[in-house]
């Protein structure tokens, strides 16, 4: 069994009442540490890492709003990609939760919300919905943030990138998208082309330090990643309009075939997971529920590493 399998089995015995059910972390040192992306809502705070057996050092916790990633260049995905290539991360999940607040919040109250922070609409993007990324279905969401980690391009291709759904009452965890078969998936339906052209060629290649950006080594020659990211902020704020339009011609062909493995790995997932259940559009009760604790899952004590 591998490491996330072998998680959400230990997940689900130990929400079935086991309690003896864990996880050796030392079976699964080459797959350590995960680094994970949950919603901001509280309510997970209490769940992570014991819902995944996993030391808390053995776990890199990335959080945003709905766990939303908006594309594979976006603030996240370079988060992501520092976790695995500072942190040393071997497995990427994506882990959204039942009962999300983002995905039940419509555009419009949320511009009532905003409105009533003092927010002025005239000076928010025409199109809210793309920019804040808000969904209606959160198996979609995972999905589709999933779809753009595994084609991003800061992410090597060896990583598994998987989805997760957490019951928020239960803190039990179902397969959205298991990374290790999408993985299997991509290499035997596209293997990447060599000659595959870089969203960074062109236009890009005028821009500072980010020339010798050298993706699989993660080196800025002569500067600090912070340094590095301000030159090239300034940089790509004077030449934007042009560099967008060129990249966008320039990495048609590789979104084609992100499109493509994306579409399969969907139909896979539809095929053989279970359907999502319908979702109930019924406000929060109040005063609001206690959450239940977490299940009693803990690594085996024993087989912490240290250090
Ligand atoms: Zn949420």
């Amino acid at each position: 069994m591998r490491l996330f399998e072998a998680i959400i089995d230990a997940n689900h015995r130990a929400v079935a009442g086991d309690a003896n059910a864990g996880l050796h972390p030392v079976d699964y040192s080459d797959s350590l540490p995960v680094v994970a992306l949950t919603c901001i809502d509280p309510r997970l705070n209490a769940f992570f890492p014991n819902a995944l057996a996993l030391p808390a050092e053995d776990f890199i916790w990335l959080r945003n709003a709905g766990n939303i990633i908006t594309g594979t260049l976006s603030s996240t995905m370079r988060s992501l990609a520092l976790a695995c290539a500072v942190k040393g991360g071997k497995e990427i999940a994506v882990i959204g939760h039942t009962d999300c607040q983002v995905c039940k919040t419509t555009t419009m109250q949320l511009l009532d919300k905003l409105r009533a922070l003092g927010v002025d609409r005239s000076r928010l993007p025409e199109n809210i919905n793309e920019f804040f990324g808000m969904f209606g279905s959160e198996r979609q969401n995972i999905l589709k943030a999933c779809d753009f980690i595994r084609t991003s391009p800061l992410i090597g291709p060896k990583i598994p990138v998987h989805g997760l759904l957490i019951n928020i009452e239960t803190g039990g965890l179902d397969w959205v998208v298991n990374g290790y078969e999408t993985l299997q998936l991509q290499s035997s339906a596209n293997p990447p082309a060599a000659d595959a052209p870089s969203p960074f060629s062109g236009p890009m290649q005028s821009i500072g330090a980010f020339k010798d950006f050298a993706m699989g080594e993660m080196k800025f020659p002569e500067l600090k990643i912070g340094e590095a990211a301000a030159r090239i902020e300034n940089a790509v704020n004077q030449e934007i309009g042009q560099a967008e339009k060129k990249i966008t011609q320039q990495i048609a062909p590789v979104v084609q075939t992100a499109q493509n493995v994306a579409e399969q790995v969907t139909q896979f997932a539809e095929k053989n997971w279970p359907k999502p259940p319908p979702i109930r559009m019924k406000p929060s009760p109040l005063p609001p529920k206690r959450s239940p604790l977490p299940p009693p899952i803990r690594p085996t004590r024993s087989d912490f590493r240290r250090g």
